[in-house]
């Protein structure tokens, strides 16, 4: 399926063995990269890149970037990716999450400036927190609460922000960073705890899917798909302003839920729990800014989408498909 090497561009995917970071990884193979994944699998998976260590123009690493990152030879892109990304995740690993945030973001800072390399860092539409503007724009300041739960994650990225443009405007290092919204597709984790994943994953299980709260909250889910191909072009543009990219297309938690019902045909019901401290209430992009300065916007609907899921959450091995989240004991603070 891929040829070796068209380009003699070197590029590094940190959180290459993750949902997103292994996606990445396809596209610039695919593209005629010699891609590197970095990643200590604290919640990743060996298997979302396994298909690609054959070739010759791939290599992983198994290292944790908050400690120390070297990589031999050139770099001409790094994408930053490394960061535990659910909330099930982050709430048992916080110290983690804030170090990979921030002081792995400044690791991957200090790569690209020895290298002279190009850095694309992922933010995430959390920095928007629980957010006053509707939809949101890059312009917004958010809504954060930094000692919440949630703290952790959004304080981390908004740190990641700020030292990605100091190291721009400071040390004139070519910066781009992302600000991606709710994004779904396979190789996700069936037990991240993600609503996506859960509402699949017990509809499959046999179980009542559990929304949080009322239900009424709002979230604007993007295919995977969709958000590389807007990754790709912002890091080929010029623009080192914060750029969202996700899909407008807004639905409500329970319809959301009712969705998953229809797509998976089970018999099951919708059974409502507390809602988590500090869940946003709505969630929207405003793309205008991918649209103008990228030329792009999402193509994929979400009923294309979540079946194409579906259909990789079916058929993954049966012991996938337990409850229990994933352990972390393993991992040192
Ligand atoms: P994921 O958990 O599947 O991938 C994250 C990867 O980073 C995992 O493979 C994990 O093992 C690795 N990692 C974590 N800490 C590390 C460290 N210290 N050193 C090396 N590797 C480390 O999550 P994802 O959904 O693919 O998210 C990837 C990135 O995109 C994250 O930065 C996240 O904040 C951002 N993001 C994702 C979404 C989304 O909807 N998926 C939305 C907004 C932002
Ligand atoms: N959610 C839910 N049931 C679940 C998991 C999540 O109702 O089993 C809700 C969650 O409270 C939130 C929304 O779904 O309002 C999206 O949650 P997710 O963790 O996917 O993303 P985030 O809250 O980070 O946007």
């Amino acid at each position: 399926m891929y040829n070796k090497a068209t380009t003699n561009k070197r590029v590094l995917v940190t959180g290459g063995a993750g949902f997103l970071g292994s996606h990445l990884c396809d596209r610039f193979i695919a593209e005629g990269y010699h891609v590197i994944a970095m990643d200590n699998l604290i919640t990743g998976n060996l298997r979302n890149i396994e298909h690609l260590f054959h070739l010759p123009q791939f290599e992983f690493y198994n290292c944790d970037v908050s400690k120390f990152v070297h990589v031999p030879g050139n770099l001409d892109y790094i994408l930053h990716f490394a960061s535990p990304a659910s909330p099930i995740d982050y709430l048992k690993i916080p110290i983690q999450t804030l170090k990979v945030g921030s002081l792995g973001t400044h690791n991957l800072l200090g790569l690209a400036r020895a290298k002279k390399a190009r850095i694309l860092v992922a933010s995430t539409s959390e920095i928007y927190g629980d957010p006053h503007v509707h939809p949101q724009n890059e312009d917004y300041w958010g809504n954060v609460n930094p000692i919440g739960p949630r703290g952790v994650y959004d304080e981390a990225k908004r740190f990641q922000e700020a030292i990605t443009m100091a190291y721009h405007t400071f040390h004139g290092l070519e910066t781009r960073i992302v600000r991606i919204f709710n994004t779904y597709g396979p190789r996700m984790r069936l037990n991240d705890g993600r609503a996506l994943p859960a509402f699949v994953g017990q509809a499959i299980r046999g179980e009542d899917l559990t929304v949080f709260g009322d239900g009424s909250q709002t979230r604007s889910f993007c295919y995977v798909d969709d958000l590389v191909e807007g990754i790709y072009r912002l890091l080929l543009s010029d623009y080192v302003y914060p750029v969202n990219i996700g899909n407008p297309d807004e639905i409500t938690i329970k319809e959301f839920a009712e969705e998953i019902i229809k797509l998976t045909g089970t018999s099951q019901k919708i059974i409502y729990k507390p809602l988590p401290t500090d869940d946003p209430k709505q969630r929207r992009p405003d793309i205008s800014r991918a649209k103008e300065i990228l030329g792009w916007e999402p193509k994929i609907s979400r009923s294309e989408g979540l079946k194409v899921t579906y259909d990789y959450f079916k058929n993954l091995p049966s012991e996938e498909l337990k409850t229990e989240p994933k352990e972390f004991s393993n991992y040192s603070k």
